[in-house]
């Protein structure tokens, strides 16, 4: 038998394996009876963003700054941000609304590359469908917002390497904070008493050049 022939029953072989497996191996059934039967999500999969929050209190613990970066970044214009104010009318580092038309985004995560604060997520829930788009579909802060213990549920992985990242930045403003207070301290120590004026120090003269004649 020529080489090509070979080859061909080689291809067939594999072909009819594959096709007897599918009827009796879990692992090549890839169609479940959905909805009784759901399929087991892959954590790198991704669909619409989502708000994290630490914490019990969603508005609380909220990451969220307000920044709007990832507002602007957004290609189809999805997001709608509006900061928070004081009680002196000053805006504040938190949003009073968030809102993102999920009937819009194409899912690019743009949004979540460019926040700062790892406060915006992908999420992998798919049941989404709804009757109603304006209900549905747009999304507000309080629906956004989820707790950091269910972004470990749906992308472990990326989600410990997240915490990770936020401890070693929390530490680093930990040992930047306490070299400023050191500073100050010793800065404090070195101050002369009140009342006493501190003399500049002096120069001395540069020596005198002989005019040649
Ligand atoms: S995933 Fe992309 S389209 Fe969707 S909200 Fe984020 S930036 Fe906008
Ligand atoms: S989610 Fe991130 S990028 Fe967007 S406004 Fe909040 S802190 Fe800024």
């Amino acid at each position: 038998m020529s080489l090509i022939g070979k080859g061909i029953l080689k291809g067939m072989g594999v072909t009819a394996k594959n096709f007897f497996q599918s009827y009796y191996r879990k692992e090549r059934l890839p169609t479940v009876e959905y909805p009784e039967e759901k399929a087991t999500i892959n954590q790198f999969s991704r669909n619409f963003p989502f708000l994290l929050y630490d914490g019990d209190d969603p508005v609380d613990g909220m990451r969220c700054t307000a920044c709007t970066l990832c507002e602007r970044a957004c290609p189809p214009q999805c997001i709608y941000i509006i900061k928070d104010k004081d009680e002196n009318g000053k805006a504040i580092l938190s949003p009073r609304i968030f809102d993102i038309d999920t009937s819009v985004c194409m899912s690019c995560q743009l949004c979540v590359e460019v926040c700062p604060y790892e406060a915006i997520r992908m999420d992998s829930a798919f049941e989404l469908s709804n009757e109603n788009r304006f209900e549905g579909l747009l999304l507000n802060r309080e629906e956004l917002l989820k707790p950091n213990a269910y972004y470990h549920e749906i992308h472990p992985l990326e989600a410990r390497e997240t915490d990770d990242r936020m401890a070693a930045k929390a530490a680093l403003a930990e040992a930047k904070k306490k070299a400023r207070q050191k500073r100050a301290r010793l800065a404090a120590k070195n101050k002369p008493p009140p009342g006493l004026k501190k003399t500049p120090p002096t120069r001395k003269k540069p020596p005198q050049r002989e005019k040649s004649e």
